[in-house]
């Protein structure tokens, strides 16, 4: 990944190959950049200039004599000062530093002075525009490419971005903010390498590994429960999921448990593990079903929530537990697989009548979601999945559903999703969702009329979760996969911010 580092001390010691401004519409250079110009005295006079209109997305790179210590400035377009988002500054940094990586590039800086000129149509301090800066680059510059047998042909990425500051010393704040933000991508990168890496790649057994070798790293504990364990849990619903596959299911258990936390209510994350949802019995049509793969974003989040917590400074870290339970199974039409019509026992006692084999996730949800709650008075109890092709229509691509019935919970999940790039809309959890999941042999069916199907699904899960539990769940079956200028056309880590943002 990208070295970060730091140019303190004023315009004199700034020393970059590309530097990167921001531009609002019918902005010169004096306004746009005036730190910047003190260590790039050619950038006023630049006959580019003529091109910048500061339209949003656009980007003019600004030549100045090779020899200077800034030959080179991306001038970055923000459209009107009164309509900026954070998204369109995220979106800026990660088109800029591809265009840098793209022109060989090798060192990029950011110049914080100019760029607090964002901050108050932002509502940010400067602290948090170097996270989203630091975060977007590296984002930006991701790509999965390990399959792709020229690869060391590509384009190197820029090996170092440099926050260029005007002050004598690094401050404290932004120091703090641009390690967050490595953390940060660490965990998303991590969360869309697993869900891009293909089924006969990413197994269960392949997931639990890497989460191994993350605990080892971070000094977490490390559990993972085979179809023995699973039996012996009594994990019906899950189990019924994973019998119709070769490869063998895993639920996989992580812990950060800081000392003296023992007895400290913990987070607990669940994250839906499909590594491949071929439906079942309930076989999908083959258009589409490649993307399948990716069932697994919501385990991914949860373990790239680790990996970021795995790369913080201990004083950084949070000050209680936070466990990561993470089903992991494929769902196939094997010859042993849950027909359409069983019945099986949740490991919470209920019974469910499998009407349909494609509506797998909640089943392994069920069990993981009561295993979770077991012997522990969670502080919080969050699910993430990519659960239900209801939500993608209802939602589209740029925000998760979110289900919630405790309001203060909902918002700040609402805000924080909001503020970190991962929006998510609160939808409701009804009564109604009874009738549609009523079944005559058992409990409840597993899946309802198609109509409301991410709503029923949420209220099926909901009878895993008992009383008093504060619990949300986060559907994220459109948002998990998206392309933009800080997401390379894959796996977007989604919920990863989210996520960790709720573990302090
Ligand atoms: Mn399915
Ligand atoms: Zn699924």
């Amino acid at each position: 990944m990208m070295d970060i580092r730091f140019q303190n001390g004023g315009p004199s010691a700034w020393k970059a190959e590309a530097a990167l401004t921001f531009v609002f519409e019918g902005e010169g250079p004096d306004q746009a950049c005036h730190a910047l110009e003190q260590a790039a005295p050619w950038l006023g006079i630049a006959p580019a200039w003529r091109d910048v209109k500061g339209k949003k997305g656009e980007i003019v790179t600004l030549y100045g004599p090779p020899a200077m210590d800034l030959p080179r400035v991306q001038a970055l377009g923000l459209g009107r000062r009164d309509a900026v988002t954070t998204v369109d500054l995220r979106h800026a940094v990660g088109s800029a530093i591809r265009l840098c990586r793209e022109q060989g590039v090798s060192s990029v800086g950011v110049d914080l002075a100019s760029l607090e000129r964002v901050a108050p149509a932002l509502k940010l301090d400067r602290a948090a525009l170097a996270r989203e800066v630091v975060l977007a680059a590296l984002l930006g510059l991701y790509r999965y490419d390990r399959w792709l047998s020229d690869r060391d042909s590509l384009p190197a990425d820029p090996g170092r971005l440099l926050l260029l500051l005007d002050d004598a010393f690094v401050p404290d704040d932004v120091r703090e903010a641009a390690r967050l933000a490595e953390a940060e991508a660490a965990g998303l990168c991590l969360a869309r390498d697993l869900a891009n890496s293909p089924a006969n790649v990413m197994t269960p057994s392949a997931f639990a590994e890497a989460a191994r070798e993350l605990a080892e790293r971070g000094g977490m504990k490390f559990r993972v429960l085979g179809p023995a364990e699973l039996e012996a849990e009594r994990m019906g619903a899950f189990l019924a999921v994973a019998r119709g596959a070769r490869q063998e299911a895993r639920m996989v258990v992580l812990e950060y448990a800081p000392q003296g936390t023992e007895h400290e209510r913990p987070v607990v994350l669940v994250g839906k593990g499909i590594t491949f949802d071929s439906g079942g019995i309930s076989i999908k049509p083959s258009a589409g079903m490649a993307d399948m793969k990716g069932d697994m974003s919501g385990a991914a989040a949860v373990l790239g929530v680790f990996e970021a917590l795995a790369r913080l400074a201990p004083h950084r870290r949070p000050s209680r537990p936070v466990l990561g339970l993470m089903p992991c199974t494929e769902n196939m039409p094997g010859g042993n697989a849950a027909h359409p019509g069983d019945i099986v026992i949740a490991r919470s006692g209920a019974s469910i009548e499998i009407v349909n084999t494609d509506a797998e996730g909640r089943l392994i949800l069920a069990d993981a979601l009561d295993y979770g709650q077991e012997g522990r008075e969670p502080a919080l109890l969050v699910d993430i999945a990519t659960l239900t092709g209801a939500c993608a229509v209802a939602l589209g691509k740029d925000a998760a559903g979110l289900f919630c019935e405790d309001d203060s919970l909902a918002a700040a999940l609402l805000d924080a999703g909001k503020r970190l790039g991962e929006r998510s809309w609160r939808l409701p959890i009804w009564e109604t969702s009874k009738e549609a999941l009523k079944s005559n042999v058992a409990d409840m069916v597993n899946s309802g009329p198609r109509e409301g199907g991410a709503l029923h699904a949420a209220w099926f899960l909901r009878q895993f979760v008992r009383p008093g539990t504060p619990w949300a769940h986060l559907d994220i079956a459109a948002a998990d996969n998206t392309e933009s200028p800080i997401n390379a056309k894959g796996a977007s880590g989604f919920g990863v911010r989210t996520l960790l943002d709720m573990v302090w």
